[in-house]
């Protein structure tokens, strides 16, 4: 049984907030059985307590204890405390002092390979952008070292940029996954279709044959999590769309889509489907808890309506959207005033140009004040549950990930605050959302394992995946410049 001890919650207008909540499940240090996953890369001794933080917990209660400590079990979190409560004896201390202990963020959205072709081509419409330069580039270029070095690329900076979970739309499902797991980064990815010969299959079909595989093997995997995905409705036939939803269904498992991104789409899917976008979606029942659609930015008020009675998640990427010039803003207020979750992602690195999820919530902040003409829009706490619990909601895990409640996964991430941009601190939320970088990030825990120490990962050699992102290089621009003069 769990037991919660309230005490003051003082707070001053925008100022300095304690609100001091002991949150422990069961007897103090035996809460959680350890895990019990195979495979499970948490310490061999288990036990792990990360002490005299801020740590700043995304319950309900909108908890952040200063002094607090964190007790990590195995992969998971067996209890938080305040800065009053007595520590278990003999458990190795994490120090974390002057330090923000928060859940680990989640990237609801992205293309990670794709990191090898940032910077690639910039300023372009989207359709341009994907027909001329994108699809193009990544017939030639895509296979499975491509993917799994670049999958690595971006682990490495999601992970040292605080980011412990992201949903991966790619290529090359198997190499991909090796690549998560050896970054030691929680991913949620699996069979793609698109609607043309993609690198890896030749047609949805063949990308679905053997789609079971995939899903049986990971489906207990303590960090990968098998989920499929469409890319979309106007580049893909609706009976694919429908059969890879019917593979994510069958293994309850997350289903992406990119959805009303852009006004030029609605036209192509309307003629593939005979039906409104998310009209189309529901008619098929997509619109299930579990299914993160992309963008979701072109929606009626019936769209919406739709998608809170299916109970689907909406991924908002920011910077993307403003970057590919799409001239309105995801209705994210009133996603939110809908009870639809709506987390946060990156897309791809081609089209961001980053993974850093600090930086996109500063964006999502900013731009809903800005279309809304209103200060009010979207507070920082509010956007910082979006990185993290409402993320967790769009890809159903909330049960697992999310926020820093014992019985969750350990994903923990530690921010130095003790540095220019980051001193003084008043509120912990107004930090992580305005003036907190991913480069803040020290320490990185994923699934009760410490993968990055000091700003350094762990899992593997970071040295060597530079030096291939730049033999990659090479490569892409001789098959671009290839491209470019058969184009003439
Ligand atoms: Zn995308």
């Amino acid at each position: 049984m769990s037991h919660a001890v309230t005490h003051t919650a003082a707070r001053a207008g925008g100022g300095l907030r304690f609100a001091g909540r002991l949150l422990l499940a069961g007897p103090l240090l035996s809460a959680c059985s350890a895990g019990s996953d195979a495979g499970n890369a948490a310490p061999e001794d288990g036990r792990l307590l990360i002490d005299g933080g801020t740590v700043v917990v995304v319950d309900e209660a909108g908890t952040v204890l200063e002094g607090g400590a964190v007790l990590v079990e195995g992969d998971r979190i067996s209890a938080v405390l305040e800065a009053a409560t007595p520590r278990p004896a003999g458990v190795p201390v994490l120090d974390a002092t002057g330090h923000l202990v928060i859940p680990g963020l989640i990237n609801t959205h992205g293309h990670a390979a794709m990191s090898l072709l940032r910077g690639l081509a910039d300023d372009l419409p989207l359709m341009t952008w994907l027909n001329e330069h994108i699809f193009p580039a990544e017939a030639e270029l895509v296979d499975p070292e491509f993917v799994y070095w670049g999958t690595l690329l971006s682990s490495i900076e999601m992970l040292k940029s605080g980011t412990t979970t992201f949903a991966d739309m790619y290529y090359f499902r198997d190499d991909a996954a090796r690549a998560a797991v050896d970054a030691g980064i929680r991913a949620v990815m699996g069979p793609h279709v698109i609607g043309f010969p993609a690198p890896d299959f030749a047609s949805p079909a063949a990308t679905l044959a053997d789609a079971a595989e995939y899903m049986e093997r990971h489906r207990d995997h303590p960090t990968l999590v098998p989920g499929a995905a469409a890319h979309s409705l106007y580049t893909t036939p609706f009976e694919d769309v429908r059969a890879a939803l019917e593979l994510a269904v069958e293994y309850d498992a997350p289903f992406q889509i990119h959805t009303a991104e852009d006004a030029s789409e609605l036209a192509t899917a309307t003629e593939l489907t005979g039906m409104g976008v998310v009209e189309a979606l529901e008619s098929i029942g997509a619109l299930r808890p579990g299914t993160v659609l992309a963008h979701s930015i072109y929606l009626s008020d019936e769209d919406i309506e739709r998608i809170a009675a299916g109970g689907a998640g909406v991924s908002h990427n920011p910077q993307s959207n403003l970057k590919l010039g799409i001239p309105r803003a995801a209705p994210v207020v009133e996603l939110l005033a809908a009870g639809i979750p709506v987390g946060l992602g990156t897309d791809g690195a081609a089209s961001n140009n980053d993974l850093d999820l600090f930086d996109e919530m500063d964006t999502a902040a900013k731009l809903h004040k800005f279309t809304n003409a209103d200060p009010t829009a979207l507070p920082a706490e509010t956007v910082f549950r979006m990185a993290t619990m409402g993320g967790a909601r769009v890809l159903n895990l909330h049960d697992r990930v999310g926020s820093l409640e014992p019985g969750k996964r350990a994903d923990i991430v530690l921010l130095d605050t003790r540095r220019a941009g980051l001193a003084p601190l008043y509120n912990v939320y107004s930090h992580l959302v305005y003036a907190a970088r991913g480069s803040d990030v020290s320490t990185v825990l994923v699934n009760g394992r410490v993968v990055v120490r000091d700003g350094r990962v762990l899992t593997v050699d970071e040295a060597e995946v530079m030096k291939r992102a730049y033999t990659f290089r090479d490569r892409v621009r001789e098959v671009v410049a290839r491209v470019a003069a058969e184009a003439r």
